[in-house]
């Protein structure tokens, strides 16, 4: 069982996902589970469920807050567009560049939708977390103002 999803009505259940989504933006996902994980060994030495790879999987699969997801989401499409930009030109025998029609078509169809993603304005979501923290129904603190 995931600890964060088990403890999630707890304070500190709810500081961690804060600090998850106040920083997605700015560090890597592999960054955020560590300071989790590190976090969560401190308060719960003898608890199950934050191991290193839990944590990581809790923010790759378990949170679907929409900074956090649209975080995972650029960040996957970005991944497919690198792998991309090495396939778009092959060399012929004669050593003639071509250029790949099919991978330039569906590399700029990828710059596309990421940059739907940034003009829809749910970006600002993603810079700017408002989805967790004193907001919720729960009447938690708000420590982020
Ligand atoms: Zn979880």
């Amino acid at each position: 069982m995931c600890w964060l999803c088990e403890y999630n009505k707890e304070t500190e259940a709810k500081n961690l996902t804060k600090f998850l989504s106040d920083n997605v933006a700015n560090m890597g996902t592999d960054q955020i589970a560590q300071c989790i994980h590190e976090r969560l060994e401190e308060i719960d030495p003898n608890g199950e469920g934050h191991s290193f790879e839990q944590v990581k999987e809790h923010i790759l699969l378990h949170v679907v807050i929409p900074n956090v997801k649209i975080a995972g989401i650029i960040r996957s499409l970005t991944g497919l567009m690198d792998r991309l930009e090495t396939m778009l030109m092959n060399t012929a025998e004669d050593d003639t560049v071509v250029i790949d029609a099919k991978n330039v078509g569906i590399y700029l169809k990828v710059v596309n939708e990421v940059m739907q993603i940034y003009k829809t304005g749910n970006s600002n979501r993603l810079m700017f977390s408002d989805t967790v923290g004193g907001k919720n129904s729960n009447g938690a603190d708000d420590a982020s103002t």
